[in-house]
């Protein structure tokens, strides 16, 4: 009898366990999405194609375009297809090419997906001087065919190029003149380090920020952002916060002399500059690979951080991984799983809604059986962590307005958490 009650014990345990091991993805996943082993890409062909009467060029011969092949039907409708980096993968379809024409005039686009159907509203880009840059102008409004999933949309071409993509264009090697923008990195206490290489060998970025002397007690604040390429409002979410904790205020101030931030803005540069749908150069959801680890870029973030474990004088305390989706929402680790500091993110998300009390936030708590990288900081530091979602459709001022009083709330809570640390210490 004993015995037997001994077997179902066991099993019982086993089974608890084998939701860690068994977890085949979420709900929009799609299936093998946590074999997580380099997969192959399709590269699309750089080149500039021209199109109809008079003339339409439309080109991906830049970083974060994704244009595959267009046809002219002979009618002003040029349509502009568009294929992910591999399948299957989540309807995600990002798009970026180059348009002009050698006279002025209208032109009818329209965007074919393969195996998707449209989501992202066209912005229009122009070049700026004397800026040197691409600056949004527009938002192209739609006509969506449900049938096909396909999106047209007019638009006035000239023989000045225009960029037009699903989300503003942000790649890789924008990262160092956006922070520099910000007003980031021209401080004595922001260091920014290759933290190592993508796996076609583009710079992680690892930025610094901390007044704390290296030789006294510090907790650590992790960022990690842009491993999914379109989410762009989630990676200017990231910046923000960068730009907050790096601001010349008491509070920020406060919070750098008590903190150290390990942050890791721009994970994905490969399928960042590549136009990828949501993988890396392998081929692979990155935020399916925080529990093998089989990624460049994963990897980096865990040789980086995993030393901290071992550390006398720094613990690390918090951690935040950006993304966008189509509503603002938070996923939290679930209230009942004990962490150490415990509810960060409710005492926080608390706050972001009184100071935001327009802006719509959903919050959906999940267990941490998923290799998503808040559960990596869980499992690995005992921490608690948050995946907080931006919707890819905010207006900008609400982007920058939210942004930035959640960055504050999050200097005032942590601070008040690691005194409550320290004194119990
Ligand atoms: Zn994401």
């Amino acid at each position: 009898m004993y015995k037997y009650f001994q077997v179902i014990i066991v099993s019982l345990i086993l089974v608890s366990c084998k939701s860690t091991e068994e977890f085949t993805g979420f709900s929009y996943d799609p299936p093998d999405v946590t074999n997580t082993t380099d997969k192959v890409i399709q590269e699309q062909a750089r080149r500039t194609i021209g199109v109809d009467s008079p003339k339409v060029w439309i080109s991906n011969e830049f970083d974060g375009a994704r244009m595959n092949d267009v046809y002219a039907y002979g009618d002003s409708t040029v349509e502009v297809f568009v294929a992910p980096e591999n399948g299957p993968i989540n309807n995600s379809p990002w798009y970026a090419f180059k348009i002009w024409s050698d006279t002025v005039r209208m032109a009818k686009i329209r965007l074919n997906y393969l195996d998707a159907t449209h989501r992202y509203l066209p912005k229009l880009q122009s070049w700026v001087q004397p800026d040197s840059m691409w600056k949004q102008q527009m938002e192209l409004p739609v006509q969506y065919d449900s049938a096909t999933g396909t999106a047209t949309f007019d638009v006035l071409l000239a023989p000045d190029p225009i960029i037009i993509s699903g989300q503003p264009l942000h790649t890789s090697s924008d990262l160092l003149s956006t922070l520099t923008h910000r007003g980031v990195l021209d401080n004595s206490f922001v260091e920014m380090k290759e933290a190592g290489k993508s796996k076609l060998g583009r710079p992680v970025w690892e930025l610094e920020i901390t007044e704390v002397d290296p030789n006294e007690k510090g907790p650590v604040l992790a960022i990690v952002s842009r491993q999914h390429p379109p989410e762009v409002t989630g990676y200017l979410a990231s910046l923000i916060f960068l730009e907050e904790l790096a601001a010349d205020n008491a509070l920020a101030r406060e919070f750098r002399e008590t903190f150290v931030v390990k942050a890791f803005p721009m994970l994905n540069p490969d399928g960042v500059d590549m136009g990828h749908w949501r993988h890396n150069a392998g081929g692979v959801d990155l935020n399916r690979d925080w529990e093998n680890f089989n990624q460049p870029e994963t990897r980096i973030v865990k040789e980086t951080l995993e030393p901290l474990k071992n550390s006398d004088l720094r613990r690390m305390f918090y951690a935040i991984d950006f993304h966008s989706t189509n509503e603002n929402i938070f996923y939290p680790i679930n209230e009942e799983v004990k962490t150490n500091p415990d509810n960060i993110t409710q005492q926080w998300v608390e706050r972001i809604q009184e100071d935001n009390e327009e802006v719509v936030f959903n919050i959906e708590p999940f267990d941490t059986s998923s290799p998503i990288a808040k559960n990596w900081f869980y499992h690995a530091f005992g921490i608690d962590a948050l995946t907080y979602e931006v919707d890819d459709q905010i207006s900008d001022e609400d982007l920058e307005q939210v942004s930035r009083s959640a960055a504050k709330s999050l200097m005032r809570v942590l601070l008040e958490n690691w005194d409550k640390t320290s004194v119990e210490n």
